[in-house]
């Protein structure tokens, strides 16, 4: 289980690369739970 790069994104708030399945940000505690209307995401 080394060498797979996990998803990553990038925080809209603090810029930071958190996990892409991230609940929040560990950096400046955003929550990305909740659902944004400015990205959108083709399920
Ligand atoms: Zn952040």
């Amino acid at each position: 289980m080394v060498g797979l790069k996990k998803e990553m994104k990038e925080c809209p708030v603090c810029g930071s690369e958190v996990e892409a399945d991230a609940a929040y940000c560990p950096e400046c505690g955003t929550d990305f739970d909740s659902d944004s209307d400015d990205v959108d995401y083709n399920y």
